[in-house]
């Protein structure tokens, strides 16, 4: 059987403010309907790959300079994020960014600007706070106030609110406590099993991240070392070595 490819990213370079080589050529493709994991330790590139897909550089003074990236075939790299998000991708960034002073049900409400029908993102809030109970009791409350795991909670659930094809998550566990952790990759494997929602996720947490993707990639200084199916990876003795932390 054969998968759809959703994203295809080939062989990209990405400088900073001209002169800083980031990424040297990267290639990787994301199937439809899948977890895939981008891995590698602090400053590999994680982030960049991602901006470079949502096309979010150009603030940062970073440019791809080499390569090509396509969704369903078709090239977005000159598409702004609003329009990546009509196309069905949405990125979940880094350090979460909920808006602090709305609460929580508005952040999620942000979220479904691209509806227009009012009964259906009051359905959307519905299977949101299906997936995140603990949303639920603190909508009333000032994102600002809720603690690191609500917010990433919250970060996901805002972009779950635009019914996304594929969801571009920036280092979900970061700052949260190992037992949170495992509950959020819980619920990103449930929307991803039930929703159907296609899954590219940077993550430096090795051990976790190959325990619920299906696919991943290796990245060092900009380059991709290594790439296989996750229990392949999990079973690799160079991952076991220097990334999972065992010999
Ligand atoms: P982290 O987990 O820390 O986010 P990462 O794998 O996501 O790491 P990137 O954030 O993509 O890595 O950074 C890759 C490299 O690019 C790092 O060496 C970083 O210092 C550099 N870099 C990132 N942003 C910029 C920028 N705006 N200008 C110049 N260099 C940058």
């Amino acid at each position: 059987e054969t998968q759809e490819t959703l994203l295809e990213v080939n062989n990209i370079e990405v400088i900073y403010n001209h002169v800083i080589l980031v990424l040297k050529g990267v290639s990787l493709s994301v199937p439809k309907g899948g977890i895939t994991a981008l891995l590698g330790g602090n400053g590999a590139g994680k982030t960049t790959t991602l901006k470079a897909i949502s096309n979010l550089l150009r603030s940062e003074r970073g440019e791809v300079t080499k390569g090509s990236i396509s969704y369903r075939g078709d090239a977005i790299a000159e598409l702004n994020p609003a329009d990546l998000v009509k196309r069905g991708v949405i990125q979940v960034m880094e350090g979460r960014h909920c808006f602090e002073h709305l609460t929580v049900e508005e952040n999620l409400l942000t979220g479904a600007y691209t509806r227009t029908d009012g009964r259906k993102a009051a359905d959307d809030l519905e299977m949101v706070y299906n997936y995140f109970p603990r949303l639920k009791e603190r909508r009333k409350s000032q994102a600002g106030y809720t603690s690191g795991g609500e917010q990433q909670m919250c970060a996901i659930g805002r972009a779950l609110m635009s019914r996304p094809e594929m969801i571009l998550l920036d280092e979900p566990s970061m700052g949260l406590a190992p037992q949170l952790v495992e509950q959020i990759f819980e619920i990103v494997k449930a929307i991803n099993e039930q929703e159907g929602v296609t899954i590219l996720l940077a993550e430096q947490n090795t051990n976790v991240a190959l325990r619920y993707a299906h696919y991943g990639y290796i990245l060092e200084s900009g380059r991709i070392v290594m790439d296989g199916p996750a229990d392949e990876l999990r079973e690799n003795p160079d991952v076991k070595e220097f990334y999972l932390g065992v010999s």
